[in-house]
């Protein structure tokens, strides 16, 4: 690193600046500088390589304290520039460095550590990162003796400077210590050595994780952090791989917290039997675990061994409880050129593991610049949800369901929208994923069978009019907090609509995993009279085994199959006959989708009960609702265009 000049530090002391710049020629300023810092009277002061952009920062009455403290404290404390300058040292450290704190300040970090500029740059590197680090070194004191310290670095940032703070703990007497357990007999030696062994013990815990032995997150981080430096000098790359096991809280739930710590420290062994000697295995807490490799050669090299834990983790069926399979989702993340910090790294990694997870988990995926990207929209579209949700500018849209014997009109499906505040409106496609994974789907679902139900009663009121249906889409993650019957009856009867006018759409995805306590609660929503229906039907992959248990009463044939009626004839057979499985269900099948003539006439031909799609409507406003459902006549909607 190029050394510059020594900064420019400016001092008030009793409100009143004085702007003599503090270099190496002026120590007459340096000496009071001290006095004024001693005795608290130092109001402001700041550094800067260039007086002329010197600033000052102003120290409030309530800093103060926080100042004597540092002041004060019993270890050694500096504040060191960018460039190696100290910039300010407590009392403490010109103790420990047998130096006057006018000589420390302004002085080049170099002449206080042993190792001199090597030492240096790793400190200000590990300061300029955000994680913190400590290890041992030798202070050159001013007397010429070495001083065994352990230092302590961290970053602060100031008004846009980086500063380097490092804390120092005298080791002299512990190093004292060993000398004389060296020198002392066999029997005292033992006993010492005993007492060294309780002291290491306590150093491990501190350091590692008591179930597995592994690694815990404060020494991985260390250890990230030094690897980093290291690979700035050299070619090799830095990779994190992070690991979470798939379904470890059924494992627990089921077989009890003893078969769920054997299946950790399992897993603990197989990891480590993974990698090198070299690498640091870890234990984050809970079922979650990362690896260290300090030097690979390649991006794809770290991606293979993520590969390779998954697959060895899938490949092995843990014993201990009753041969349940284990699986992990795995993400990896690698440096470049040992950029970046040890919690950076160890996020990416993070969120990588977290795209195998939503990707159904026993996989891994490695951290890309894209993924970086999705996961700053998810964040946004999130945060953007939020304030929808309090702000109370969620709306809805209505798509008319159009009865395919006679086209009239049957009733609405209920869409989700987002009044943006530029009054853009935002898309389902934009948020509705966020929301499952972020819980958010749970208070936005409320709002949307609140928002339905008030609509459907407005239409009930419609003198002499039809009876019309509202499908309300519900998601899996709505029957989590127990209380969705209640609250579905609660909207129903408290906006006076009829029960059997109200229909759910679960998508059949969502309801692969159904647990017995949600079909319960299904079937207590069909007692009541709605209507529970399987959206997108077809796009799933357990359709009939979930036909048969579950109260269904209609499906939704995805607009994937409707898509290619009348010109494609595998379509055109896939769709007869879901719609000659509905019927002998006794279940009604509505064709979703249909935007041309054409498909909507293979619908009536093959016997569909209902369509929707572009062909009939859009999804409408609710401004727009009732001149849909003054309509007399829906073929208008394409003899007119
Ligand atoms: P879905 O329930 O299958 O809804 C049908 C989607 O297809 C709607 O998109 C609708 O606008 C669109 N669509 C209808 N006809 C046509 C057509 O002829 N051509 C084409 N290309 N598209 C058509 P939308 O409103 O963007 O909703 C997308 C999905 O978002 C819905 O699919 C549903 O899964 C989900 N969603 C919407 N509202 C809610 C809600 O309130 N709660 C939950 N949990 N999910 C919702
Ligand atoms: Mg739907
Ligand atoms: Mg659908």
């Amino acid at each position: 690193m190029k050394k510059s000049t020594p900064p420019a530090v400016q001092v008030a002391s009793n409100g009143v600046r004085h702007s003599n710049p503090w270099a190496h020629d002026n120590l007459v300023n340096a000496a009071q500088t001290m006095d004024a810092i001693t005795a608290g009277e130092v109001d402001a002061f700041v550094v800067s390589k260039d007086p002329s952009s010197a600033r000052v920062l102003t120290l409030s009455d309530a800093d103060r304290p926080y100042r004597m403290f540092v002041e004060n404290m019993r270890e050694g404390a500096a504040t060191v520039s960018s460039d190696g300058f100290i910039l300010y040292a407590n009392w403490r450290l010109a103790e420990l460095a047998s130096r006057t704190r006018e000589s420390l300040i302004g002085s080049s970090l170099t002449g206080l550590v042993a190792g001199g500029a090597a030492v240096e740059e790793q400190l200000l590197w590990l300061g300029s990162g955000s994680g913190g680090s400590t290890f041992e070194i030798d202070l050159v004191a001013g007397n010429g003796v070495s001083v065994p310290v352990l230092i302590g670095v961290s970053k602060l940032e100031l008004d846009g400077d980086v500063l380097t703070c490092l804390t120092f703990t005298d080791l002299s007497a512990q190093k004292a210590q060993d000398r004389i357990i060296a020198r002392l007999s066999h029997s005292q030696g033992e006993q010492l050595v005993e007492l060294q062994d309780a002291q290491a013990s306590l150093t491990r815990q501190a350091t590692h994780d008591g179930l597995t032995g592994l690694a815990n997150r404060a020494l991985l981080i260390d250890r990230i952090n030094q690897s980093l430096w290291q690979a700035q000098r050299s070619e090799h790359l830095t990779a994190v791989i992070y690991v979470d096991l798939d379904c470890f809280k059924e494992v627990n739930d089921s077989h009890g917290h003893a078969a769920g710590d054997q299946v950790l420290r399992w897993v603990a062994g197989r990891l480590t039997a993974l990698v090198r000697p070299m690498d640091t295995v870890a234990r984050l807490g809970g079922d979650e675990f990362a690896i260290l490799l300090p030097d690979i050669d390649s991006r794809v090299h770290a991606v293979d061994i993520g590969l390779r834990i998954v697959a060895e983790l899938r490949r092995s069926r843990e014993p201990l409880v009753g041969g349940e399979r284990i699986s992990a989702s795995v993400g990896v993340a690698v440096s470049v050129s040992g950029g970046g910090s040890a919690e950076t790294l160890l996020h990416e990694a993070d969120t990588a593991m977290y795209k195998a997870k939503t990707h159904g988990g026993d996989r891994a995926e490695a951290f890309d610049a894209d993924l970086g990207r999705e996961v700053e929209a998810r964040t946004a579209a999130r945060h953007a949800l939020q304030s929808a949700l309090a702000e109370g500018r969620i709306g809805l849209r209505f798509q008319p369901i159009i009865d395919l014997t006679d086209l009239h009109l049957a009733g609405f499906e209920a869409l989700v929208r987002i009044e943006a505040l530029d009054g853009e409106v935002v898309l389902p496609s934009a948020f509705i994923s966020v929301a499952e994974d972020s819980g958010l789907i749970i208070p936005l679902g409320t709002e949307v069978l609140r928002l339905a139900c008030r609509q459907a009663s407005s239409w009930r009121s419609v003198e002499g009019g039809p009876r019309l249906t509202v499908a309300i889409n519900l998601s899996a993650r709505q029957f989590e907090p127990g209380d969705l019957v209640s609250l579905v009856q609660h909207e129903i009867d408290d906006n006076g609509v009829d029960p059997t006018c109200v229909h759910f759409e679960l998508t059949e995805t969502a309801i692969i995993n159904l647990r017995p306590d949600v079909i319960e609660q299904l079937g207590r929503l069909r007692e009541y009279g709605v209507e529970l229906g399987l959206d997108d039907f077809g796009t799933g992959y357990a359709s009939l085994t979930h036909l048969r248990r579950l109260p269904v009463t209609f499906v939704k044939i995805d607009r994937s199959f409707v898509q290619g009626l009348g010109c494609n004839r595998e379509d055109d057979r896939i769709v007869a006959s879901m719609v000659d499985l509905a019927f002998s269900l006794g279940l009604r099948s509505i064709g979703e989708g249909v935007e041309t003539i054409p498909q909507l006439e293979r619908l009536r031909e093959f016997g569909c009960d209902q369509a929707q799609g572009y062909l009939f409507a859009q999804p409408l406003a609710a401004r727009d609702v009732s001149a849909a459902i003054n309509r007399t006549d829906w073929r208008d909607c394409w003899n007119s265009g």
